[in-house]
């Protein structure tokens, strides 16, 4: 018996408790292709796999690496020196890998078998059980089910602190000139070196820069990049967490879904190390109540939501969007400085934090009107992280509200909430506080627009209520003045002239 791994699941632990003899890792090229993945994604997972399979050689496993342009060709490789082999594989994260993966092994003569995946804090039966035959779902119940069984942050019974979530002390906007503290990057070494050869030969007009990767590639690395965010971030994690700011790409963030997509982290090994740090004093609980959410919350629920509800998930488009992305999101210049200096940050490390994700760009997108499909094809081929399992739940639920089985009701919201949560509209060529006018923050517009636009689905929201009855307020000639704008802009936005 053979285990396959995949680039996702590169954990020595797993691979230790499986207690495989021999290792199959492939390097599929096939796979960078479609989306054309950001050239720091591909040098991640080929560098962080070729480091993989030396170790488990250093650890005296036969580990059989093969690189090819297909799936298929790989695969045939590997039978032809093992006829009749059994494949055992992880249940792998994105739907539909483990049939392919099925198809291809036995039309090779192989057999292919799926062990339970231990990179999950819950096994989808766990879930399953919780979930029942819901047809939504809301984190905070999942959130506070995951508490409970874990015991993370509880006593007796009960939330530390009294409360489930601190949000409302989680939304402070740092000082214009904070300066978080710069976290520890990584200097390619030979394997990296050859793996960014491989891309630079391989993978040509790929959107993102190749120059400055800096992610850890190794458990060591990986360990390393946790030990710095709990010393040196974790305390502001929760406060400066939905904050924007101009000078820094990484805030407070803790920069590891990379290396826990990736399994060089478990993410049960990431939550506990941050509540060693809360245990010796000096972190506050709504910072680390704030980044246990994420672990064991969040990441936790988009997977399992995902696998229930692929593959219709995949295809929602319930507001029938249907605009291509406009070229600002491939680099083409723009004026509105939020979205120029985030998408430069994707382009330059394949990495934008949570609120940038949601506020800015999906926030943009879903007001803009672009097709889900086009957007999660982008947040895929954009972000060193992307997976399919975490993409289409954050980016067609949660992002632009193409399905309501995420949430009740968009992540929409005008320049106000980005002026309020950070300083990227002070030196901007828009003024945020207009809404019409040639200088007018195009999102004010856009905003209004989209509201009105979908009024027949969200009015019905109770917490939409105000925001209707605000919007009545203006006058008929008001609101077509707005809605005009917000065309006028769409159409400038589609050529790249804004
Ligand atoms: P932190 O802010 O430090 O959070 C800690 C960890 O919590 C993350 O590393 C991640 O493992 C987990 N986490 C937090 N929120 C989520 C979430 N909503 N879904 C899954 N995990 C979460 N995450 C990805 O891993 N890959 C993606 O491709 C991805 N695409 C996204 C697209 C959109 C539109 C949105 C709204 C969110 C997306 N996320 C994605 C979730 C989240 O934004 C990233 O996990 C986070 O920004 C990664 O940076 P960090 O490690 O510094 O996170």
């Amino acid at each position: 018996m053979t285990l396959w791994v995949l680039g996702d699941q590169l954990n020595h632990a797993a691979v230790r408790r499986l207690a495989a003899k021999r290792v199959l890792l492939v390097e599929a090229y096939e796979l960078g292709r479609t989306p054309p993945m950001h050239p720091q994604k591909l040098v991640l997972f080929f560098s962080a796999m070729r480091h993989f399979a030396q170790e488990l050689r250093e650890g005296g496993l036969e580990v059989t690496y093969l690189q090819a342009e297909t799936l298929a060709e790989a695969l045939a490789a590997f039978f032809r020196a093992h006829p009749g082999e059994t494949l055992a594989q992880m249940q792998p994260a994105d739907h539909g890998f483990a049939e392919r993966a099925q198809a291809l092994v036995e039309g090779l003569g192989g057999v292919y078998r799926l062990v339970p995946n231990p990179l999950w804090l819950l096994q989808p039966e766990e879930f399953d059980r919780w979930a029942g035959s819901r047809k939504t779902y809301r984190l905070e119940y999942f959130y506070r089910f995951m508490r409970q069984r874990s015991g993370y942050l509880m006593q007796g019974g009960q939330p530390l602190g009294g409360a489930w979530n601190y949000d409302a002390e989680n939304r402070k906007t740092p000082p214009p000139d904070y300066r978080p503290p710069p976290p520890l990057r990584f200097s390619p070494d030979a394997l990296t070196r050859q793996a960014i050869q491989t891309v630079q030969e391989k993978f040509t007009r790929h959107f993102g820069a190749l120059e400055g990767f800096d992610w850890p590639v190794t458990r060591q690395e990986a360990l390393q990049a946790l030990e710095d965010f709990v010393q040196h971030r974790l305390a502001q994690f929760g406060p400066y967490q939905d904050a924007l700011l101009e000078q820094s790409w990484s805030l407070h963030h803790s920069l590891l879904s990379p290396v826990i997509n990736l399994g060089l982290l478990h993410p049960q090994e990431v939550v506990e190390r941050a509540l060693l740090e809360y245990e010796k004093g000096g972190i506050p609980l709504a910072s680390i109540e704030g980044f246990v959410r994420q672990i064991i919350g969040w990441r936790e629920y988009i997977y399992h939501v995902y696998r229930r509800e692929m593959p219709g998930l995949g295809q929602a488009n319930q507001l029938d969007a249907h605009r291509p992305l406009p070229p600002l999101f491939w680099g083409a210049p723009t004026r509105m400085r939020c979205l120029s200096t985030v998408i430069e940050r994707v382009r330059q490390r394949g990495y934008a934090h949570h609120i940038e994700r949601l506020m800015v760009l999906a926030n943009f997108a879903l007001l803009y009107g672009v097709n889900p499909q086009a957007l999660n094809a982008w947040f895929i081929a954009a972000f060193v992280d992307s997976a399919d399992w975490v993409m289409a739940p954050n980016v067609l639920g949660m992002g632009v509200f193409a399905t309501p089985v995420l949430s009740s009701k968009p992540y929409a919201a005008s320049g106000k909430y980005i002026a309020r949560m950070g300083n990227h509209c002070q030196r901007c060529s828009f003024r945020v506080e207009e809404t019409l006018g040639q200088r007018a923050c195009p999102f004010n517009s856009l905003y209004w627009d989209f509201m009105a636009q979908h009024r027949p689905l969200l009015e019905a929201n109770p917490r939409l209520g105000v925001l209707y009855k605000s919007w009545d307020k203006r006058t008929p000639k008001e609101q077509a003045a707005i809605r005009q704008r917000a065309e006028v802009l769409r159409r400038s936005m589609a050529r790249g002239e804004l």
